[in-house]
């Protein structure tokens, strides 16, 4: 189905290739691909960040290579089926979820 990958390069440098692509065009630097999310499945259970890490859980996968997706968030919001749709992200940035720290 979704053959294709999504290249990142530190420089910023990010785009969409269906072939293997190794070099940056920008910069010339190494790119790196991002593989799809294994295990993101609905009924995971993440962290979704806003200041504080929360518990939440997957709903709905659209994504997942970038990891976007629909998340009912635990514990944040008055009622209890707030949901918010958001991407993979391991350095916690606002809005985003990533996998359960291990202690
Ligand atoms: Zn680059
Ligand atoms: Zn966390």
């Amino acid at each position: 189905m979704s053959a294709y990958y999504i290249y990142k390069c530190t420089c910023g440098y990010e785009r969409e290739r269906y072939r293997n692509v190794k070099k940056c065009p920008k910069c010339k630097g190494e790119l790196k691909r991002m593989e799809e999310l294994k295990g993101l499945v609905p009924g995971r259970i993440v962290h979704w960040v806003c200041k504080d890490h929360y518990p939440a859980m997957v709903i709905k996968v659209d994504d997942k290579v970038s990891g976007y997706c629909v998340l009912r968030v635990f514990g944040q919001f008055p009622t209890d089926d707030e949901r918010v749709e958001c991407a993979f992200d391991e350095k916690c940035s606002p809005n985003t979820w990533h996998w359960i720290e291990r202690e």
